[in-house]
């Protein structure tokens, strides 16, 4: 559920009316949902009732310093994956201190930085990694928290390109290594085995995978707590998101109107299937959802350049693209575009909708069916909240878009668009070209 709905023939986001939004600050412009955020929080914890989780929101998903800030408000934790989002925790004026800190490819410097501000724990994806943290630990003169992030090798059944749980990804190290790893880890001066992790991939539609990668795990999760003392178990983020029926999917009656076999995964459902394996081993549980959190809590606000009628098919040129949202052209992701004035004796229009950039790529959809919109027109594309600005780009010279964070009748915008200057300030021409 979330908070975008018509009132009246008017698209809003909680009390606040998107057009208002866009004659403000201009297109194309991300749109976020406070309300939902603390919805979807609240209600995944929710979800696993009285058993001891921490929410570790994973920063890579939106990483906004209002978006962070809200989530620590809350009393999320944060799961980041590089030194740039343990400065944007900070900066956002929260510490790391109940955050974890992933990757497979952590520098010396980055290590540092999440060992000086008290990190709860680096989750690990390799021996000569652990190597690297010990040593970056002992010239500090201190242990370092760890824990390792075991592959289970099940198949997260989602797009290839965020599958991450199979024996042949690049992440974490084999279940059948982790005892030996555990073991030499214990030897290392300067470790502290804290806890046990997994992360088996992105959009997950369905709770079997991840109670199949937690079932395998589990004899290796409470063989490590007796030997070892660990204190939590991380099963990692990864829950999908309803992104072909976004903007219905907002009310309950949706949900409930749909056999349950139909039902999109819920965190309801996520959590009756993996509270009852978890609660035995009487561990923390930590969770990292990002796309969860984020993900319909925002949509990218654009405006219609053109409509082009070629030859047997029409093409509707709006002023967001691929750089703005690369999930379609990425991905092949669907994300709903809805008007952001709604008129029904207009007739129905079908037609690909298209950025302006030199590419065929830049589609993010084929043959959508909307109502008939002409130049300067508003329209929303839903669900654009988690691995939208965050994957943003500047291809073809296009600058950053802004960002708006909605809160009740509220609104503030979290980022200006950039400016040309911005954009090329590192930039310079070299003496031996003057
Ligand atoms: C990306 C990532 C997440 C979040 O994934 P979502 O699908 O957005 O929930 C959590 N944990 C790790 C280790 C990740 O890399």
């Amino acid at each position: 559920m979330h908070r975008f709905h018509y009132a009246g023939a008017d698209l809003h986001c909680e009390s606040v009316d998107l057009a208002a939004i866009a004659r403000l600050y201009g297109t194309p412009t991300y749109v976020y949902s406070a309300g939902t955020m603390a919805d979807n929080y609240r209600r995944l914890l929710a979800a696993f009732g009285a058993l001891d989780v921490r929410i570790c929101y994973a920063a890579k998903a939106n990483s906004n310093l209002a978006v962070l800030r809200h989530f620590a408000n809350l009393g999320a934790g944060f799961d980041l994956v590089s030194g740039g989002e343990i400065r944007r925790v900070l900066a956002a004026g929260a510490n790391v201190e109940t955050s974890v800190f992933a990757g497979v490819g952590k520098t010396e410097d980055e290590i540092a930085l999440a060992l000086e501000n008290g990190i709860h724990a680096f989750h690990v994806e390799s021996e000569p990694e652990l190597a690297r943290i010990n040593h970056v630990a002992g010239k500090r003169g201190v242990a370092a928290p760890v824990a390792f992030r075991i592959n289970p090798d099940v198949d997260a059944l989602t797009h290839a390109k965020i599958t991450t749980g199979k024996s042949d990804s690049k992440f974490g190290i084999p279940l059948r290594q982790a005892v030996a790893a555990y073991e030499a880890a214990a030897k290392l001066k300067h470790i502290r085995l804290r806890g046990v992790q997994m992360h088996i991939g992105s959009q997950l539609t369905a709770a079997a995978p991840f109670a199949a990668a937690v079932e395998k795990l589990l004899p290796l999760v409470a063989r490590l707590q007796a030997d070892h003392g660990i204190e939590y178990f991380s099963i990692g983020g990864g829950l999908g998101i309803v992104y072909e029926d976004a903007l219905a999917s907002g009310a309950a009656d949706w949900w409930e109107s749909r056999p349950e076999d139909r039902r999109p995964l819920t965190p309801e459902a996520y959590g009756a299937a993996l509270g009852p394996l978890l609660e035995p081993l009487g561990l923390k549980i930590l969770l990292e959802p990002g796309r969860f959190l984020t993900g319909n809590a925002g949509v990218l606000l654009t405006r219609v350049e053109h409509l082009k009628r070629g030859a047997g098919r029409n093409f509707l040129v709006v002023d967001a693209a691929m750089n703005d949202l690369v999930r379609p052209a990425m991905y092949g992701s669907h994300h709903e575009c809805v008007p952001l004035h709604r008129d029904s004796s207009r007739r129905a229009l079908v037609a690909d909708i298209v950025g302006p950039v030199c590419e065929t790529g830049d589609c993010f959809g084929r043959d959508r069916r909307l109502q008939e919109v002409g130049e300067g027109e508003l329209l929303a594309f839903m669900s654009a909240g988690a691995y939208g600005f965050a994957m943003a780009g500047r291809y073809n010279s296009r600058p950053l878009p802004a960002e708006v964070l909605v809160q009740g009748s509220a609104f503030e915008q979290v980022n200006a668009r950039e400016t040309f200057e911005q954009m090329t300030a590192g930039e310079k021409i070299p003496a031996f070209l003057q």
